[in-house]
């Protein structure tokens, strides 16, 4: 049957339809993971695929998607899971930083937890958990803190650059070279006050439009 321009049926195409069979699904809401970025360059934390969840947000590095009690468990990192009243602190994958930083947002370093949740998949974690959040503060200094680093991710051929270069895993004869090495030390110093004033421009900004780059939630049964 052909249907005119008139009698065209239109639907929103759901998730399902768009994704790979076998594809790995978002530890707090089931939906299928999409690419979100991939990163390049140097260091370990490169040449790792980030994927995101279009339905929560959720973002997650492809090589370590855990299942759902494992996401919750990262999530609450210390604190005890059959307490009453729980805190713990996340990268916000739904603020400012991430969107401005991508590949180079500051909370993808190795070591830093595989899940970068939203407040919504927060939330539909804690439910699997039994759990739900009371009270969701973004928070000022350290998200600003994450937010310098990431516009220094932005200028530099290394990221995050001081740091690697201060723990010795980077220097002039690895990475990208020494005159690549040599650019980002000038560029780092005479970057760091600028970006750090606009960093807390930025994030100051973001925190008041509940995009913040970290959250520290209270939760409960
Ligand atoms: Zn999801």
């Amino acid at each position: 049957m052909a249907l005119g321009i008139r009698g065209r049926k239109t639907h929103a195409v759901a998730l399902e339809e768009g994704a790979v069979p076998g594809s790995p699904r978002c530890p707090a809401c089931g939906e299928p993971l999409f690419v979100w970025l991939k990163t390049e360059g140097w260091g370990p934390r490169e040449d790792q695929i980030v994927d995101r969840c279009e339905n929560c947000g959720l973002a997650v590095s492809r090589d370590t998607v855990p299942d759902a009690d494992a996401a919750i468990g990262e999530l609450l990192g210390d604190a005890d899971p059959r307490a009453e009243e729980v805190v713990f602190r996340a990268a916000n994958s739904a603020s400012l930083q991430a969107w401005l930083g991508a590949e180079n947002w500051a909370a993808l370093r190795p070591g830093d937890g595989a899940i970068k949740p939203t407040p919504r998949a927060i939330e539909l974690l804690l439910a699997k958990a039994g759990m739900e959040p009371r009270r969701t503060r973004y928070l000022a200094a350290a998200g600003m803190a994450s937010m310098w680093q990431t516009l220094l991710n932005l200028l530099t051929f290394h990221r995050d650059f001081a740091a690697e270069a201060a723990s010795g895993r980077l220097g002039p004869g690895t990475g990208r070279g020494r005159a690549a090495f040599s650019m980002d030390v000038v560029v780092t110093v005479l970057a760091a006050i600028p970006t750090a004033g606009l960093a807390v421009l930025f994030e100051g900004a973001a925190v008041l439009a509940r995009r913040g780059g970290v959250v520290e939630v209270t939760a409960s049964r």
